[in-house]
C-alpha cells in the first residue's frame, strides 16, 4: 500500500504526503457535510448532493493519480498547491450553497485551505486563494440575497463575511513577513554553503595552480596506503622539480615565472589519469601520486610529462623561455611507508639533478648513495 501510493524520489512522497493530508482534512469536510444532509439541513436532492461529492473526490483522485504518475513534474510548481487549493475551495463553495443555515461552518473550512499553504505559498498565490474564497462566498450570499432571500439572513452573513476577510487580511500580514524571514534565511543559507565550499576549496587546493596542496595531498598518500594494503595493489609516487626556475625568475620576471608554474601544473593534470593526484608541494616542486600502477607504466607516464614541458612553445610569453623538470619515482611496495616512498622519490629527483636534469630516475634505478 506504502509503494503503491509514495514515489522512492522523496520530494516526490513528500508531495503526496502533503496530498493526501489535505484528502484527510477534505474527509472530515465530506462528513460533515453528510451529517447536515440527513439533519435537512441541505436545500438540494439526494442525486444532486451525491453527484456532487462523486464530482470533487473524483477531481481529487485526479490529484492523486497525477503525482503517483510523476506527471506533476511537468507543471512549474509540481506541487500543484495552488491548484490543489483551488478545487478543495471550490469544493467548499459548493457546499456552503447548498447549506441553508450553518453557513458560517464552511468559512471555518476556508481557514482550513488557506492554513494548508501558508508556509509554502508566496504572497500572491496566497493571496489569489483567498480572494478566490471571499469572492465565491460574496457571490453565493448575493446570489441568495437576489433569488432566495428566504434562505438567508442577510446582516448576519455580511457581518461574517467582514470578519472572515479581516482575519484573512492578517493571515496574509503575518504570512507575508513569514515568507520574507524565510527568504532571508535561505538566502543567508546558500551564502554561508558558498562560503563553506570556497574555504573547503582553499584548504585543499593550491590557489596560483588549481591543483592540490601538499596538506590535502599528504591525506590522500594516507588514504591510499590504507587502500593499497587492503587490496594488496600499488601505488607510486613522483616527485618533479623544475629545472633552474631562480634563472627563470632572474631573467624573465617573477611573473612569467608564475606563467611557467601553471603551464606545468596544465601539463600535469592532462596527463594523469582522473584517479590519480597531482599536488603543488611548494615553490617549483610537484608531486603526483599514481594509483593501483607499477613502476613500469609510471615511467612512460612520467617520461611523457618531462618531454612536454621540454618541448613547450613558450615563445609567446617570452622568445628564448624554455623550461625543464627532474623527475624522481618511487614505488611504494619497494619502501611499504608514506615517508620512506616520498624520501625516496626525493632523492632520485636529486639524482636526476646531478646527472644532467631534464630526465626521470626511478628506484629501481642502480644508484650510488
Ligand atoms: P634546480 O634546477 O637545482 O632546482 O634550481 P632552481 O633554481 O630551480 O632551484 P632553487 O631552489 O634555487 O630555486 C627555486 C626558485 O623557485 C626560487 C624561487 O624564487 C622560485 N619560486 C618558488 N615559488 C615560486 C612562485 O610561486 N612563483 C615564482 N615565480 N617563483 C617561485
Ligand atoms: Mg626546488
Ligand atoms: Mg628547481
Amino acid at each position: 500500500m506504502f509503494n503503491l501510493l509514495f514515489s522512492s524520489d522523496p520530494r516526490q512522497a513528500l508531495r503526496m504526503f502533503r496530498h493526501i493530508v489535505g484528502m484527510a482534512f477534505v474527509i472530515v469536510f465530506t462528513l460533515g457535510a453528510i451529517f447536515f444532509f440527513y439533519k435537512n439541513l441541505i436545500s438540494v436532492d439526494r442525486d444532486t448532493f451525491e453527484s456532487t461529492i462523486i464530482f470533487f473526490w473524483g477531481g481529487l483522485f485526479l490529484f492523486t493519480i497525477t503525482f503517483r504518475s510523476g506527471f506533476n513534474r511537468h507543471f512549474q510548481d509540481p506541487s500543484l498547491t495552488v491548484a490543489q487549493m483551488l478545487w478543495i475551495t471550490l469544493y467548499l463553495l459548493t457546499i456552503t450553497y447548498f447549506l441553508n443555515e450553518w453557513r458560517s461552518l464552511a468559512l471555518m473550512g476556508f481557514f482550513g485551505v488557506l492554513t494548508f499553504g501558508y508556509f509554502k505559498l508566496r504572497f500572491r498565490e496566497f493571496l489569489s486563494v483567498a480572494l478566490f474564497a471571499i469572492l465565491g462566498y460574496s457571490l453565493i450570499i448575493i446570489y441568495l440575497f437576489i433569488y432566495e432571500p428566504e434562505r438567508i439572513d442577510i446582516r448576519y452573513e455580511l457581518l461574517q463575511l467582514l470578519a472572515f476577510s479581516g482575519t484573512i487580511t492578517v493571515m496574509l500580514y503575518t504570512g507575508s513577513t513569514i515568507h520574507r524571514l524565510r527568504d532571508k534565511t535561505k538566502k543567508q543559507y546558500i551564502a554561508l554553503q558558498e562560503a563553506l565550499e570556497r574555504n573547503r576549496k582553499l584548504a585543499t587546493t593550491d590557489e596560483l595552480t588549481g591543483l592540490y596542496n601538499r596538506r590535502h595531498f599528504m591525506d590522500k598518500l594516507a588514504q591510499q596506503k590504507a587502500l593499497s594494503e587492503r587490496n594488496d595493489s600499488d601505488f607510486v609516487v613522483c616527485f618533479c622539480d623544475l629545472d633552474h626556475f631562480k634563472q627563470v625568475n632572474d631573467t624573465f620576471g617573477h611573473h612569467t615565472g608564475d606563467v611557467v608554474l601553471q603551464k606545468f601544473s596544465d601539463i600535469l593534470r592532462s596527463s594523469i589519469r582522473e584517479v590519480d593526484y597531482a599536488a603543488r608541494f611548494g615553490g617549483e616542486e610537484f608531486v603526483c601520486l599514481l594509483v593501483d600502477t607499477e613502476l613500469k607504466n609510471a615511467k612512460k607516464v612520467t617520461e611523457r610529462i618531462r618531454s612536454s614541458l621540454a618541448n613547450y612553445n613558450f615563445s609567446d610569453i617570452a622568445p628564448s623561455l624554455n623550461s625543464t623538470v627532474s623527475i624522481g619515482i618511487s614505488n611504494f611496495k619497494q619502501f611499504k611507508t608514506i615517508q620512506e616512498t616520498l624520501m625516496s622519490a626525493d632523492n632520485r629527483m636529486y639524482q636526476a639533478k646531478t646527472l644532467g636534469r631534464n630526465r626521470v630516475v626511478a628506484s629501481d634505478e642502480e644508484q650510488d648513495e
